[in-house]
C-alpha cells in the first residue's frame, strides 16, 4: 500500500450460500472482503433434484468460489467459533474484521445439499444417486413440501414408468401460508402424471437405511398404510447452521436454532455482526429471501463505509413460490395470483435458475 492508498475497512462473510456470495459480492469494490466457506464450490441447490434426474445438470450446478471476487479473497475453512467480531477458523486461523456478515445457512438431507464439501467428490456422489435412482422401480419421498414435491415432479417427467409415493404427517400437500388454489393445482397435476399421495398420518420410523441409495424400503404409517420401494429421499429438515456462535451471539439464537436480528439485519446483542438467510429470524428460508436480506445488508456496511445513505430496513416480502414438476409442469404462486404449468416453465422449471447465479462467478482464479 502506498502512502496515498487508504486502507479498505473489513469484511469477513462467513458462508458462500445464496446470501453470502451476493453480500460478498456486492462489498467487493468498497471493502476489502473475505468470504469464508469450507466447499470450494457454490452448490446451486435450487436444481439439485435436476441434476439428480440428468446429470447433464451436475457440472452446471457447482459453482467454483475461487471465481466469485475480482479484489477480496476466499478462504476455504470452518468458523468453528465466533464471539463477537472474533472468528476462530477451524485452521486455527483467527480473524478480526470491522464487519461480519454470518450467512452459514442450513443444513438438508443430500442430494439436495452436497454430502461433501469437495465439488469433485460431492459429482461423484450425486451421480451414484442418480444410478440408484435409475435402477429402481418404485422412488419413496417422505415430505409433502416444495422440495418432496419438486423431485416427484422431476423423477415422473424423466422417469415415467417409475412409481413414486409421496408421504407426509400433513393431510395436505405444501403446508405453510400458500393459497388453496395452488394445492389444488399441484394436486391434479400430480395425479395426472401418477404419483400417490399418503398424507395425514406419521410413519411408525423413517427407513433405517441411507437415503438416495439402492435399497429395499418399507415403511407404514400409523393409519395402517404400507409403502415398498427400492430407494427413498428424505425431502424434511432444514437444520440453521448457529452452532458456532458463542457469547452474546449464542444469546441471539432461538430453540430451533435461528438467529434473532433487528430489523438492519444486525445480529441482537452483537456489534456490526449481520445475519442473513437460512440462519436469520428475518423471514421464510427460502434462497429469495436470503438474496434480498443480502442487499440490504450490503448497503447497511456500505453506508456505514462510505457515509452515503441511510440505514436501511428488511421487509418481509410476500409469499412467493414457483414449484416446478419437471421442466414442462408445475405451478406458482405470484403476486397477481396462482398460475399453472407455463408460468411455472418459463421462471424456473426449463432454466432452473442456473443462470441467475453463474453470472456472478465472473472473476479471474485466485
Ligand atoms: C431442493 C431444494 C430446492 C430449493 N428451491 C428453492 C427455490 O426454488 N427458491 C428459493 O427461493 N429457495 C429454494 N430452496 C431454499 C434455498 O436453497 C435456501 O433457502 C438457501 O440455500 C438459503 O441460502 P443461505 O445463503 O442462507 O445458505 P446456504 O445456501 O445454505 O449456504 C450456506 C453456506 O455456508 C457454508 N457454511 C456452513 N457452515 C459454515 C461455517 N461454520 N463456516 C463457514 N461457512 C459455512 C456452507 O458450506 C454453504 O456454502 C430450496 C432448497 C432445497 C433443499
Amino acid at each position: 500500500m502506498t502512502d496515498t492508498e487508504v486502507k479498505r475497512p473489513s469484511v469477513v462473510v462467513l458462508g458462500g450460500g445464496y446470501g453470502g456470495l451476493k453480500t460478498a459480492k456486492a462489498l467487493d469494490d468498497v471493502a476489502d472482503v473475505t468470504l469464508v466457506d469450507p466447499s470450494d464450490a457454490f452448490l446451486h441447490n435450487v436444481a439439485a433434484w435436476r441434476a439428480l434426474v440428468e446429470p447433464s445438470w451436475i457440472d452446471k450446478i457447482f459453482m467454483p468460489l475461487n471465481r466469485l471476487l475480482h479484489h477480496g479473497r476466499y478462504v476455504r475453512d470452518r468458523a468453528v467459533a465466533v464471539d463477537g467480531r472474533t472468528v476462530t477458523l477451524a485452521s486455527g486461523a483467527q480473524l478480526e474484521p470491522d464487519y461480519l456478515v454470518l450467512a452459514t445457512g442450513s443444513a438438508y438431507p443430500f442430494p439436495a445439499k452436497a454430502a461433501d464439501s469437495d465439488q469433485h467428490r460431492a459429482k461423484a456422489q450425486l451421480r451414484a444417486a442418480h444410478d440408484a435412482l435409475s435402477g429402481a422401480d418404485r422412488a419413496l419421498i417422505v415430505g409433502a413440501g416444495p422440495s418432496g414435491l419438486e423431485l416427484a415432479g422431476e423423477i415422473k417427467a424423466y422417469f415415467p414408468d417409475k412409481e413414486v409415493t409421496v408421504v407426509d404427517v400433513n393431510p395436505d400437500i405444501l403446508h405453510g401460508p400458500f393459497d388453496q388454489e395452488l394445492r389444488e393445482e399441484l394436486r391434479r397435476q400430480l395425479d395426472k402424471m401418477g404419483v400417490r399421495l399418503v398424507l395425514g398420518s406419521p410413519l411408525h420410523a423413517l427407513p433405517d437405511v441411507a437415503p438416495a441409495t439402492p435399497a429395499a424400503v418399507e415403511v407404514t404409517t400409523e393409519s395402517g398404510e404400507t409403502v415398498q420401494a427400492d430407494i427413498w429421499f428424505r425431502a424434511f429438515g432444514v437444520r440453521p447452521a448457529t452452532d458456532y456462535l458463542r457469547g452474546a451471539l449464542a444469546a441471539a439464537v432461538d430453540d430451533r436454532g435461528y438467529v434473532a436480528v433487528d430489523e438492519q439485519l444486525r445480529v441482537k446483542g452483537g456489534d456490526d455482526v449481520f445475519a442473513l438467510g437460512d440462519i436469520s429470524t428475518a423471514d421464510r428460508d427460502t434462497a429469495g429471501a436470503a438474496g434480498r436480506q443480502s442487499e440490504v445488508v450490503a448497503a447497511n456496511i456500505r453506508a456505514a463505509i462510505t457515509g452515503v445513505g441511510g440505514p436501511r430496513a428488511y421487509e418481509v416480502g410476500p409469499t412467493l413460490i414457483v414449484v416446478p414438476l419437471g421442466p414442462e409442469g408445475g405451478a406458482s404462486q405470484l403476486p397477481d395470483g396462482v398460475s399453472g404449468a407455463e408460468s411455472a416453465s418459463t421462471i424456473k422449471g426449463n432454466s432452473m435458475l442456473v443462470d441467475m447465479y453463474s453470472v456472478h462467478f465472473d472473476a479471474p482464479e485466485r
